[in-house]
């Protein structure tokens, strides 16, 4: 089958390449649509995902297509299902997954290789869509999980004021559940002026350009007094450690950018205690797939406020070698036409 596969360190060719391996339960997927992920980035300059990386590899792992055959033990898909699949396969069995830590199996494995003609994950990992919703909308249901348990993470209590740092594509999809949260002050902030109207549009009630302005005290001079929550979605080193300097008084921080292990932040532990601030991280998408999915049928994320490009796989391969439009948003790769025939 046809697929982007990752060869080794920043070696990266469209061709031939095996089927993935069909068991009795597995679900047999014709891929149609595939989203760019910054891991998938990561992976290509030789960093980890959220799980190893085993020479040679197709990458993707944001996926909608339809199904085209069940394995025997499969119960709930047929042939020409419309589905996605949640890429993290957990054992069920181990002390974390026994312990609804799923995400932190110790079994855990990536189940889609999704730049490829062909996924085949187990019956757990795949979910239908509701007709309402589009191939294309569907595949962006794994980024918007992950982004859902940022949130879960975050603990938005009604009428609280947060803050976003950040407001690339992950941050746009966060702005959106920011507001489904009924935070009463949604702030933005973002280096990048353009971003300002969709910002608004989007329900952020403050947009402050870091380059331009002081952010606590645009802060204060707006009567804001109190920052409660701070979610960070770039992870560069600086932004990390300012999304803690934002932080108000018993406020949590999630740190949602995936951060650098070579240069990683530091921050003022005496300053944190003074605040007393909760710090969290975000790892992955545990039991947030069907909610995603749900979100996005009801339009209530809209995709097209942060998807920047569609493309070939061949046009896919030049990007991730010299990325330009994953600058500026969400890339999702076709990979398949209306009829079903790769493209
Ligand atoms: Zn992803
Ligand atoms: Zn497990």
């Amino acid at each position: 089958m046809k697929a982007l596969v990752l060869k080794g360190y920043h070696d990266l060719a469209v061709e031939d390449f095996p089927e993935p391996a069909f068991t009795e339960d597995s679900v047999k997927i014709a891929v149609y649509y595939g989203g760019l992920c910054g891991t998938d980035l990561h992976k290509y300059d030789g960093k980890g995902g959220s799980h190893g990386i085993h020479y040679p590899v197709p990458l993707g792992h944001e996926i909608s297509g339809i199904v085209e055959k069940v394995g025997a033990n499969v119960k709930n898909f047929k042939p020409g299902d419309r589905v996605t699949a949640d890429p993290n396969w957990s054992c069920g069995k181990c002390y974390f997954c026994r312990n609804g830590m799923p995400h932190m199996c110790e079994n855990a494995k990536g189940v889609v290789k999704g730049f490829a003609e062909y996924i085949c994950p187990p019956e757990s990992n795949v979910y239908h869509l509701p007709d309402t919703l589009s191939l294309h909308d569907a595949s962006m249901t794994e980024p918007l999980s992950c982004c859902i348990h940022g949130i879960d993470q975050l603990d938005v209590q009604v009428g609280q004021t947060v803050l976003l740092v950040g407001m690339g594509a992950i941050g746009t999809m966060m702005l959106q559940l920011l507001r489904l949260t009924g935070a009463s002050n949604i702030i933005v902030v973002e280096p990048v002026e353009e971003k300002k109207e969709l910002a608004f549009k989007l329900g952020a009630t403050l947009f402050i350009n870091p380059l331009k302005e002081d952010v606590k005290e645009v802060i204060k001079n707006a009567g804001i007094p109190n920052v409660d929550r701070v979610i960070e979605c770039v992870g560069a080193k600086f932004t990390i450690e300012n999304a803690l300097d934002y932080a108000g008084k018993c406020a949590t921080v999630v740190l949602f950018g995936l951060g650098n292990p070579e240069n990683p932040s530091a921050f003022n532990q005496y300053a944190a205690f003074q605040k007393e601030l909760t710090i969290k991280n975000s790892f992955v998408n545990p039991g947030a797939t069907q909610r995603a999915i749900d979100l996005l049928d009801r339009k209530l994320v809209d995709v097209s406020a942060f998807v920047s490009a569609e493309m070939t796989l061949e046009e896919l391969k030049e990007e991730i070698e010299h990325p330009v439009y994953s600058r500026k948003g969400k890339v999702i790769a076709k990979i398949r036409d209306e009829k079903g025939n790769v493209i």
